[in-house]
């Protein structure tokens, strides 16, 4: 039973190419399945989370570090009786756009892009890449997603004005997004904050008693097993602390959605729609604690001294291509010169092959051009 605020598959408005019914999945279903059988998401396998290959090849990689915020979205959409399949739709959706190299990559892209008058955003590029560059089915474009998906990518983690960005008028700018796309924000920060805190302690680049001392929510679940646990090993003490701290984050998100939620009187996805915030969110004291893990993580690994060299890598090479193919725009594949020819700008042409590059890939042909240039 779906809340009466929740997203009807029925109530959908739609393809932008109407297609007729699928005889046994729903439009939702079918938006999830199209999403996992794109060619992007496949790439998501070889795209760096924080960690880069030559750390471990079982630290989180973007397509692990989405199935995880699937996995905790899902569980969180159906206490609060949400749309389970468009909430997986968008959580295996939301990182689509990254480009090699995590944020470095992503810094650098947009830095190229300014030097051009234009920008890299993740958002938009994960946009254009269901609209159109994933070529699939012969009767469209892209993948012809639903509105609602559509929508919840462009307002992953960020306001459009649509005074800046009418191209997106059509996604209604002034409007919440559904409580199934709310929800992916606060899903996609517990999953990378715990999984980023597991494998930087896995990495040694953070210690058991540096994140206790730093991070209260953590600190309080690895008080908790060791009260439980005394004997057990350090690493399945940190385990049973992580797994408490995404109990709290999560059990929160639930219970504070719902409370927000019925405190505000709401009553149809209209009322999500045009209430003045967001409604899904984190109590004020979870927030805090949120908010301390992530600043931990920010200062302790991601601009850690040990994480330097890798993020200058990232971002050295990225602007490099991007560099080498502005002079040499006659060595793109011929199917991004003819983008050129069709009147897309040089340099977002170049970004748009860059940032759908995987770190294998992207590795490779510096290697080969830089060699050459
Ligand atoms: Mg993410």
């Amino acid at each position: 039973m779906l809340a009466p605020y929740a997203v009807e598959v029925a109530q959908s408005r739609g393809r932008r190419f109407p297609e007729p019914p699928h005889p046994y999945r729903d439009d939702f279903q079918r938006d999830r399945d199209r999403i996992i059988h794109a060619r992007a998401f496949r790439r998501l396998e070889n795209k760096t989370q924080v960690f880069t290959k030559r750390y471990s090849d079982h630290f989180r990689t973007r397509l692990t570090h989405t199935i995880e915020v699937s996995q905790i979205s899902r569980t969180i959409a159906q206490q609060l009786n949400l749309n389970t399949e468009l909430v997986e739709a968008l959580a295996l959706a939301h990182d689509m756009g990254h480009p090699p190299f995590g944020h470095s990559g992503e810094q650098a892209l947009d830095a190229c892009m300014k030097r051009h008058g234009e920008r890299f955003d993740h958002n938009l590029h994960s946009l254009r890449i269901v609209e159109s560059f994933e070529q699939r089915y012969a009767s469209f474009p892209g993948l012809n997603l639903t509105f609602e998906v559509r929508e919840g990518i462009v307002k992953h983690s960020h306001d459009y004005i649509a005074a800046e960005f009418p191209e997106l008028s059509e996604y209604l700018l002034d409007q919440r997004p559904p409580l199934e796309a709310q929800l992916i924000d606060h899903t996609d920060e517990i999953a990378y904050n715990t999984a980023d805190l597991d494998d930087g302690f896995e990495a040694e680049l953070l210690t058991l008693e540096q994140i206790r001392s730093e991070v209260g929510v953590f600190a309080r679940g690895l008080d908790e097993a060791e009260r439980r646990y005394p004997t057990a090993s350090p690493k399945l003490k940190f385990n049973e602390a992580l797994k408490r701290m995404i109990n709290r984050l999560v059990g929160d998100l639930i219970t504070n959605t719902a409370a927000r939620v019925r405190e505000a009187g709401i009553q149809t996805i209209e009322d999500v729609r045009s209430h003045p915030v967001r409604l899904a969110g984190f109590s004020p004291e979870v927030d805090e604690e949120r908010r301390e893990a992530k600043h931990f993580l920010y200062r302790c690994l991601y601009y850690s001294e040990q994480l330097k060299g890798q993020k200058a890598d990232g971002e050295r090479i990225v602007t490099d291509l991007f560099e080498h193919f502005i002079a040499r725009p006659q060595a793109l594949p011929p199917s991004y010169q003819s983008k050129i020819e069709g009147g897309e700008t040089k340099a977002r042409t170049i970004c748009d092959y860059l940032a759908g590059m995987t770190d294998n890939f992207i590795l490779d042909q510096h290697k080969k051009l830089m060699r050459k240039a």
